[in-house]
């Protein structure tokens, strides 16, 4: 079911863009710009009401006992529950060890979905399938991104290097501290114009909006290693690390969604209108901030500043989902193959204290040793 006012703010998110391109197009002042981005901002809320709220609707229509159950999952926004871990030995546990029993009976099978679907869907392939359009516009990105980045270093400039190290900094840290930390695990607590700062930079990262963010991780703590974690190494080194990322139908099935965009585990995201108008719009953000940057410095700030910072970011991301879950010391026993990987830890601002987070998933700090270094 599609409401009229799901499509108002479809409308509303095309209209935004093409304001920001006019601006573009009628001034090279790049202020100008960038006010025009956020101009159209708080015209949002008129349409708050999209096809998330009337599911809501529908829901709130059933027996008591569940909507007490529902209002608790909405407090409870992480599906991170703590688990008992004690500390191990080192030589007991040095290699990653696979699927452990423990971890396949903490996993509640979804009933919408057959293992057999899923087998059917792997045996498909990767490459040789029916792809969403979704897909498709991020694999356009990413090959893009990738582009700028071999092109960086023959427009070599100090000016767009630093420029590049400034964002990815910024934006890095928007994922760690905002997406991660504080949406997905809620381990600590910050103003809401501050959550919604941290989230913003973390949107300019080029890993989508914190609802698509946030579902995917829940579900990776919910079914770590299992058949349906979004991301595990289980699936071959590449799939975990990026391959997942660019396969929506496969991890709607896996995580027994209902359909591709549906992030059924993240309610309490999908009741703000910010979240809402970042998941409708933020590939216009990254286009925009690449206009900005093509206007301040040309080519240069651009390939540096969207190509190279983008990769960076990104591949130093994933390497959690994927090297995080392969190499590395198991000082918890945790029941999946989560690993600390103190040189991860350095590119990642602490999320390579992997292990130490399976065991504490809603730890504010990852790296629990003094020597542990953890930026985020
Ligand atoms: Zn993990
Ligand atoms: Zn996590």
């Amino acid at each position: 079911i599609v409401s009229k006012s799901y499509l108002v703010s479809k409308l509303y998110s095309s209209v935004y863009v093409i304001n920001i391109l006019t601006y573009i197009i009628i001034t090279e002042n790049p202020c100008i710009i960038a006010m025009s981005s956020f101009m159209s901002l708080p015209l949002y809320p008129i349409t708050i009401k999209n096809k998330w709220m009337i599911q809501q609707t529908v829901i709130t229509n059933i027996p008591k006992k569940t909507q007490t159950s529902r209002t608790s999952s909405l407090i409870a926004t992480s599906s991170t529950k703590p688990i008992n871990v004690t500390r191990v030995k080192l030589q007991q546990n040095q290699t990653p060890n696979y699927v452990t029993r423990a971890a396949l009976a903490e996993v509640a099978i979804p009933v919408e979905t057959s293992t057999s679907e899923l087998e059917k869907m792997r045996k498909g392939g990767f490459w040789f399938r029916k792809w969403h359009m979704m897909d498709v516009t991020h694999l356009c990105l990413g090959i893009a991104k990738h582009v700028l980045a071999a092109c960086a270093p023959f427009v070599f400039k100090p000016g767009a290097v630093f420029v590049a190290a400034i964002l990815s900094i910024i934006t890095g840290i928007g994922v760690t501290l905002g997406y991660h930390r504080l949406l997905t695990h809620r381990s600590f607590k910050l103003p809401k114009w501050l959550e919604y700062f941290f989230t913003y930079c973390g949107c300019h990262a080029g890993q989508r909006d914190p609802i698509f963010w946030v579902s995917v991780h829940k579900n990776h703590h919910k079914y770590t290693d299992a058949e349906r974690d979004p991301h595990s190494p289980h699936e071959g080194f590449w799939f975990s690390h990026i391959g997942w990322f660019h396969y929506n139908e496969y991890l709607a099935l896996k995580c027994g969604e209902p359909g591709i965009g549906e992030y059924s585990n993240v309610p309490e995201l999908k009741a703000q209108w910010f979240y809402r108008f970042l998941h409708d719009t933020y590939v216009w953000h990254t286009i925009a901030l690449g206009a900005l940057l093509y206007m301040l410095g040309g080519f240069p700030y651009l390939a540096w500043g969207m190509g190279v910072r983008t990769v960076l970011v990104n591949h130093v991301t994933f390497v959690v989902g994927s090297v995080c879950h392969l190499w590395g010391d198991r000082p918890w026993n945790t029941p999946d193959t989560s690993t600390n990987n103190g040189f991860m830890a350095m590119l990642t601002f602490g999320e390579g204290w992997h292990n130490n987070h399976h065991a504490f998933p809603t730890s504010a700090r990852h790296g629990l040793e003094w020597w542990q270094l953890d930026v985020t």
